[in-house]
């Protein structure tokens, strides 16, 4: 039986190009090569139409990005897989402005994420610790603002040719006592059967143990995942090198018993 995730790939890291990230590019291949990673997949955000300061994503940095990307494939040829990516998030208003931008570069993964709730002429970020932010999530509906997140991602999965689905039932992780409804629940129904009927797959993200003991998304969505066939990507979110392939020696037990 194939393993149900290789845990030798990193299929989700940031750097310093993105604002709120440290360390360059290298120190995060260097990190993958110290923790034995076979591949190790730069992921950066991307956003298209969103009103959001400090600026969270990049935009002409992926020039460079791209630069520094293949000296480091050159560099370390043989000793670790490098690949260049893009966490693209979606924005139900700006769809077409969005497959421009992912269309003037040739990633080697493309993840679909969902960071931004609208409101009124700017963005709420909804994975942000700030509590001001949180309370203006909360004014608007903490029950409304998760069903506008999944329906979004259901609607991007239709839309947006992607690899891998990320992070997905982080909206709101820093909010107390976050819980979905029933609705939310048949909302993530959905979206599964749309990740299999497109061939994307499930990020295993190991940021969620760092947040909250187990890695996004909850063990039910996983076990939906195994039971549609859906493929799983490890991915630690890494937004400092040192949290590159973060509990991946976890993973493979962990998946284990949910399978079971
Ligand atoms: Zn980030
Ligand atoms: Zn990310």
């Amino acid at each position: 039986m194939p393993a149900l995730i290789d845990v030798t790939i990193d299929g989700h890291v940031h750097t310093r190009l993105c604002n709120h990230a440290s360390g360059e590019m290298e120190e995060y291949v260097q990190q993958g090569v110290q923790r034995g990673l076979a591949t190790i997949v730069f992921l950066e955000h991307l956003e298209a139409g969103i009103h959001y300061h400090p600026r969270s994503w990049l935009e002409d940095e992926f020039v460079y990005y791209f630069e520094e990307g293949r000296r480091l494939q050159q560099r370390y040829r043989g000793i670790i897989d490098i690949r260049l990516g893009v966490e693209t998030g979606y924005n139900p208003a700006a769809v077409s402005l969005l497959q421009e931008k992912l269309a003037l570069y040739p990633w080697d993964r493309i993840g679909l994420s969902c960071h931004f709730h609208r409101h009124g002429e700017s963005h709420l970020n909804l994975l942000s610790r700030r509590r001001e932010s949180l309370e203006q999530l909360a004014a608007i509906g903490v029950n409304q603002v998760i069903s506008d997140y999944f329906n979004a991602l259901i609607e991007a999965i239709g839309v947006i040719d992607c690899d891998v689905i990320c992070h997905l039932d982080a909206v709101l992780r820093h909010y107390p006592g976050i819980e979905f409804n029933e609705d939310h629940r048949r909302q993530i129904e959905t979206l599964l059967d749309g990740i299999r009927s497109k061939g994307v797959a499930l990020e295993i993200n190991t940021s969620g143990i760092a947040y909250r003991g187990s890695p996004f998304p909850a063990p039910w969505i996983i076990k939906g995942a195994l039971q549609r066939g859906i493929p799983l990507f490890a991915g630690s979110d890494a937004h400092q090198p040192e949290e590159v392939g973060r509990y991946f020696d976890r993973l493979p037990e962990y998946l284990q018993d949910l399978q079971d």
